[in-house]
């Protein structure tokens, strides 16, 4: 991936090795962040949380459960601390600030982010900003590593991953889960594939925050079928071959085929984008032929839009569902259907293009 000033590291570390650092209220998040530069540290807390108590359990840090006193300043070359008393009492006696957010008062929040198909590079503006910013974040068996890379050291990482057939938890519990910890106060950020909004189950996420009440947010992602055909340099709705993008999902909440409306389907003669079709394709293309979209009608599978490990199958309806079987598929894939498809640039994208199984 190019280098994306956005998403880099800092350029460099400060190092407050050996240094006596006074931590004013602040959280596990901003205590481990010190501890990690080497921060001799001493946290002052009439409320501390459960990490921070484990750290002064663990003697990693002094703790003193009370509040502020200007005392507490003495020998002291870096302050962290919120607004307030103790960061203006350090700044005037030339003690070195660190601001922590409002994080004392932060009401709690839930914003509903998409992570786009994968590519860190993908990801929304946005989306970086509340991904930093969270106290939680709780994430999907589809988000990628360069993407959890940008949880800030000591927020809370829940994995809460499900792929087809395999259900870490329930969405009623990862429903309750967001509005828990947005209810303790914290910033939770709900991670998802794609766009949350898209086959995401973002909606019932968002159904039982509005019915707690919890302020959301909604960042809208890259969904698969527009990566997808972004890779292969497909145009969805081109001019003359396509005037209709249907997004459908091959799996119902029983585990088989929607009944779609596949004559309404086939007769629109638009593109279709099938999500969590790799198990259910025979079917499904056997309902469109019957429909009578034409068995020559160009198809393609795409596993892994967007990561270094994506793979191609090209193909026609009468055929891609054999293809795919015969490469054994089994990441998130993408079907696109119908015309337009036979513009994919096989080469375009990606590097490490592997479409030799399907010859
Ligand atoms: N909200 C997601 C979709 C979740 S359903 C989105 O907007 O993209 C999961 C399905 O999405 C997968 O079965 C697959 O069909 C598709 N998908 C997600 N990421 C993908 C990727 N990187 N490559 C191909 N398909 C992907």
């Amino acid at each position: 991936m190019p280098a994306n000033s956005l998403l880099d590291p800092a350029p460099f570390t400060l190092s407050l090795h050996g240094l006596r650092v006074l931590l004013v209220g602040g959280d596990l998040a901003a205590a481990d962040f010190l501890l990690r530069q080497g921060a001799l540290l001493h946290v002052v807390n009439p409320a501390p949380d459960a990490g921070t108590l484990a750290l002064a359990a663990g003697d990693r840090l002094r703790l003193d459960r009370r509040a502020f006193g200007p005392g507490d300043l003495d020998g002291v070359r870096l302050c962290v601390a919120a607004p307030g008393p103790a960061q203006a009492a350090a700044a005037a006696r030339g003690i070195m600030v660190g601001a922590l957010p409002a994080a004392q008062h932060r009401t709690g929040r839930a914003v509903l982010v998409g992570a786009g198909p994968g590519d860190a590079g993908l990801l929304t503006v946005r989306a970086v900003e509340a991904i930093r910013d969270a106290d939680v974040v709780m994430y999907d068996k589809l988000i990628g590593p360069e993407v959890l890379a940008l949880i800030r050291p000591g927020a809370r990482r829940i994995d809460v991953g499900k792929r087809c057939g395999r259900h870490a938890m329930a969405q009623s519990a990862i429903n309750a889960l967001i509005v828990r910890h947005a209810q303790a106060g914290r910033h939770v950020v709900r991670l998802k594939g794609g766009d949350p909004f898209v086959f995401g189950r973002g909606g019932e996420e968002l159904e039982s925050l509005r019915a707690a009440g919890v302020p959301t947010e909604v960042v809208p992602g890259i969904t698969a079928a527009l990566a997808a055909a972004a890779r292969l340099g497909i145009p969805l709705t081109h001019r003359g071959a396509s005037r209709s993008l249907h997004l459908i999902t091959a799996h119902g909440s029983d585990d088989r085929l929607p009944e779609h409306d596949w004559t309404a389907l086939a007769r629109a003669g638009g593109t279709l984008a099938v999500y969590m079709g790799v198990r259910t394709l025979p079917l499904l293309a056997a309902r469109l032929l019957a429909a009578g979209m034409a068995p020559d009608t160009p198809a393609i599978a795409v596993e892994n839009a967007t990561l270094a490990h994506e793979r191609r199958m090209p193909g026609t309806l009468a055929g891609i569902a054999d293809a795919v079987a015969a490469a054994g598929l089994d990441g998130p894939t993408l079907v696109l259907i119908g015309a337009v498809v036979a513009m994919a640039d096989a080469g375009a994208g990606a590097a490490s293009v592997v479409d030799d199984l399907a010859a």
